[in-house]
């Protein structure tokens, strides 16, 4: 009837339960934050059940859960989450990147893993929410140019074991104190073990990538790789580690008989070539509509931009314009740009690893060398672009996409 309609996610409704026990700001260099395990004072939650609809949000301390052993996420992975930064800008102002493009991937993703649906305002504005509440202890001003990592999470609490579409459900979101990965990896992920067959066998300060066999496929044409589950990611871990203790960086996931280029690690993957017929320069990526690859915002932003500031025709300093091409391409593509000299670059994208040049594609047995630019530190494209994104994401250039907090 008229009088039980859900409640909807809202914003307005936060409760605000402060921590008594506030921590001191770990050093960066410390091992928990090394290793990725330290949380910020604060987090924000609001449960979700299928009879009542949002409960109103909660942002309180930091903190363990408690669910039942039969909760649905436990058992049926049902999962999804983002991951987006916070940046301290030279300005010292908190800024968000697209965070908008960020919770209307999480709609995606919930309604791919049969979580409930919500409006995205209401929880940016959740996100901005805490962000402003714990942002300047920790990320204090004298850390300009720095970020902190945020993960919105959704899972579901039903305790109910049958296999159904969940009826309760959780969305919080966490603020961690990462360490700049983009920096670490010009030095060796692992040290190269004794004896492997497909050790990366040249040095580069670019990123070192594995290319995926055909035993570890990471989404496929109906499946959910466009969806930030955490159900894509599990099943990640044993190609990634394998790759890490062979002295890689990341996995190139390769899809088919054809060995499509998809994705590199949790990243987009872009490569420059010049076109074998036209012989115009392209910065290519692969497209979305086999629903195989995740939307990147990074990646979004990367094509927005060139497509903006790099068109065939203008130059950025000097660097010529290119096409930009969404489209379907191969390992066979890319070893024949390398063979004929066309291949001019290759960067992976996301917010993770921010843009990090691609040194090395090790591809059956073989090591595909990638051109870093004159200095050898990165091609200029993907030098070009990550300036024109960081600018955007610490202040120095006023833009839409920057979201101050
Ligand atoms: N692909 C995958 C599989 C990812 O997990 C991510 C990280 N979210 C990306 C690409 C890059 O996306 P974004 O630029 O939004 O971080």
């Amino acid at each position: 009837g008229d009088g039980d309609a859900l409640a909807p996610l809202d914003a307005s409704k936060m409760t605000i339960t402060l921590s008594t026990s506030p921590r001191d700001v770990p050093p960066m260099n410390s091992p928990e934050v090394m290793a990725q395990k330290t949380c910020t004072d604060h987090m924000v939650t609001a449960a979700w059940n299928e009879t009542t609809g949002w409960a109103a949000p909660e942002l309180k301390p930091y903190g363990p859960f408690s669910i039942m052993p039969s909760a649905s996420v436990l058992h049926y992975a049902t999962e999804c989450f983002e991951g987006l930064k916070l940046y301290r800008g030279h300005d010292d102002r908190l800024r968000l990147f697209r965070v908008n493009k960020n919770c209307e991937r999480m709609r995606r993703s919930c309604a791919r893993i049969a979580l409930p649906d919500f409006d995205a305002k209401e929880l940016e504005k959740m996100i901005i929410a805490l962000c402003a509440r714990d942002g300047p202890k920790w990320l204090p001003s004298d850390r300009k140019g720095s970020f902190l990592y945020i993960r919105p999470t959704m899972i579901s609490t039903d305790p109910a074991l049958g296999v159904q579409r969940p009826k309760e459900a959780l969305l919080y979101v966490i603020i961690a104190l990462f360490p700049d990965m983009s920096k670490s990896l010009a030095t060796p992920a692992a040290p190269p073990a004794l004896a492997g067959d497909a050790q990366p066998k040249k040095a580069t300060t670019g990123l070192k990538l594995l290319a995926s066999t055909e035993d570890t496929i990471r989404a496929w044409p109906g499946g959910f790789g466009y969806a930030k589950l955490g159900a894509n990611y599990g099943p990640s871990l044993v190609a990634q580690g394998e790759a890490r203790a062979r002295g890689f960086d990341q996995v190139l996931w390769l899809f088919g008989p054809e060995a499509s280029v998809t994705e590199a690690g949790a990243s987009n993957f872009f490569v420059v070539w010049r076109n074998k017929e036209t012989g115009k320069t392209e910065l290519v990526t692969a497209p979305l509509q086999e629903r195989i690859i995740l939307e990147g915002v990074t990646r979004a932003s990367i094509l927005e931009l060139a497509r903006e500031r790099l068109a065939p025709g203008k130059a950025a300093g000097a660097l010529e314009g290119v096409e930009v091409v969404e489209r379907k391409f191969t390992m066979a593509d890319v070893l024949a740009a390398h063979e004929e000299g066309r291949l001019v670059e290759a960067f992976a994208a996301g917010t993770a690893f921010f843009v990090a040049p691609v040194g090395l594609i090790h591809y059956k047995g073989q090591d595909v060398e990638i051109p870093m630019g004159a200095e050898g530190e990165s091609g200029d494209y993907a030098k070009v672009l990550k300036g024109w994104l960081g600018g955007i994401m610490y202040g120095k250039e006023a833009h839409e996409w920057g979201v101050v907090v």
